[in-house]
């Protein structure tokens, strides 16, 4: 990385050092910010906006990174019980999940099937409904009867459109 150099003007001509500067503007220091890929204009060195050398730094520095995970924990800690702060974080997490909604799926992915997993093992150890983990499974079956119909009108959907995908691939060919 590349600190403020000290330009020792002593013996060298100005236009050398304007040669100096401009090399190192143009070759040694990124045109783009090194966060979001942005084009730099005017005084930005490296970024474009405060907020993306905030993230680079939590991104690449474990000193600054840990120092902001601590101070948002005292943050928290100091706020988790005022009800403004609860509505306001509730707010923001709305507007992340709707921003990333994929990333989000991505995240929830696991952790929900490992739940699923969890109750149908636990709801048939107890003879409960494998779906809806509620009530006692039907006799003989590891559903209810309330979950056995919505899985037939599920499969007859599915064999539905998979015939209609059938048909239509054979129009066109
Ligand atoms: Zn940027
Ligand atoms: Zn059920």
């Amino acid at each position: 990385m590349i600190g403020r150099k000290k330009i020792i003007t002593g013996g060298l001509k100005m236009d050398k050092i304007r040669d100096a500067v401009n090399r190192i503007v143009e070759e040694v220091l990124p045109h783009t910010c090194l966060y979001c890929g942005k084009e730099l204009k005017g005084m930005q060195i490296k970024f474009c906006k405060k907020n993306c050398a905030n993230l680079w730094h939590y991104h690449n520095n474990e000193k600054y990174r840990e120092r902001v995970k601590k101070q948002s924990r005292e943050h928290y800690e100091k706020n988790k019980n005022e009800p403004e702060y609860k509505l306001r974080q509730k707010e923001e997490f709305r507007k992340w999940i709707a921003e990333n909604r994929e990333h989000f799926n991505d995240l929830e992915r696991e952790p929900n099937r490992l739940y699923q997993k969890k109750m149908r093992e636990i709801s048939e150890k107890k003879g409960y409904c494998k779906d809806c983990f509620k009530v006692p499974a039907k006799k003989g079956f590891k559903t209810c009867e309330e979950c056995l119909v919505k899985a037939r009108i599920w499969g007859k959907r599915r064999t539905r459109e998979h015939r209609k995908k059938v048909m239509e691939n054979v129009h066109e060919m």
